[in-house]
């Protein structure tokens, strides 16, 4: 976690940057507009390819957007780190491996083929499997989600402005659903992992008629005995679910053979057996 921000006394600088990913968490920020006016006036933004052209190697703070999926991307990342007092991890594609992650589950050589034909192998291609950014360098801050929320963007940079370490939500998705008045997903006979995920984007999917998918990453100690006991309960069975931690969870299994949040023997999986 971050322990000081060496940048509240003078006007800090900031970078953006994008590795693998749709760009839609800079998006995101883009969507500052009406605040852009009064953040310029406290900060000077010296990269940002999807809005500007300049661009600066001296920089204070980087938000790094996107996963690593190409070895020359990580030359590039350590240049970056080398460069900032302060490394962001912004999104979800950034801080956990994202929606790229979901190529590590089949042979590289078969991901190539799919998405560049028969003759792949001949066409050089530097694709490696992808990864978030903290695993090539340290991370000071981390910004869930797919995409990020503007507010917690706007809190983050707030924060350091100020001095202050920014919050990251630690609370699970079904804090924010219950407040925003929505009717159990389970109640409708489908399944969500918004137990064990990390608030602070309003239950946005929920909301709107879908489920969680997890995108914001696990809490940091999620309760997967009660989510599996949950699941017991509505009559479902633990694969769903680890279907659903496949989607945003997908470099944690490729690493570790589990879904986000388990450190020991998967409680999900015994709750697989106890459905079997
Ligand atoms: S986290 Fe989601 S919205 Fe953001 S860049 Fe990745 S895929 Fe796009
Ligand atoms: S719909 Fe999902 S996030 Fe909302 S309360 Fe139910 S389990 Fe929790
Ligand atoms: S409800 Fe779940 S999937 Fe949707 S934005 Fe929130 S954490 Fe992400």
């Amino acid at each position: 976690m971050l322990k000081s921000v060496p940048v509240a006394a003078k006007k800090p600088k900031l970078a953006f940057f994008s590795f693998t990913c749709c760009e839609g968490c800079q998006l995101m920020v883009l969507n500052c507009e009406e605040e852009f006016p009064g953040i310029i006036e406290l900060v000077d933004i010296v990269n940002f390819r999807e809005a500007m052209s300049l661009r600066s190697d001296d920089y204070d703070i980087a938000f790094v957007e996107g996963s690593i999926s190409k070895k020359e991307e990580i030359k590039k990342l350590r240049a970056i780190r080398k460069n900032a007092k302060i490394v962001v991890a912004l999104g979800a594609c950034s801080s956990t491996g994202g929606l790229n992650c979901l190529k590590n589950r089949f042979p590289m050589e078969e991901v190539k083929k799919a998405v560049y034909g028969k003759d792949a192998r001949h066409k050089p291609m530097d694709t490696i499997p992808a990864r978030p950014i903290d695993s090539i360098v340290r991370v000071d801050h981390y910004i869930h989600g797919c995409p990020v929320t503007k507010e917690e963007f706007l809190s983050t940079l707030k924060a350091f402005l100020l001095g202050k370490t920014p919050d990251v939500p630690n609370h699970p998705v079904c804090v924010d659903c219950k407040m925003a008045g929505n009717i159990c997903v389970f109640e409708k006979g489908l399944s969500c992992v918004g137990p064990v995920t990390r608030a602070g984007c309003k239950a946005v999917c929920v909301t709107y008629g879908c489920i969680c998918w997890g995108c914001r990453g696990p809490v940091d100690d999620p309760n997967m005995n009660a989510h599996g006991e949950t699941l017991e309960r509505y009559g479902l069975t633990a694969d769903g679910i680890l279907k659903s931690f496949d989607l945003y969870g997908g470099y944690r299994i490729y690493k570790t053979g589990r879904p986000a949040g388990h450190d020991g023997p998967p409680a999900v999986l015994d709750g697989r057996k106890r459905h079997a």
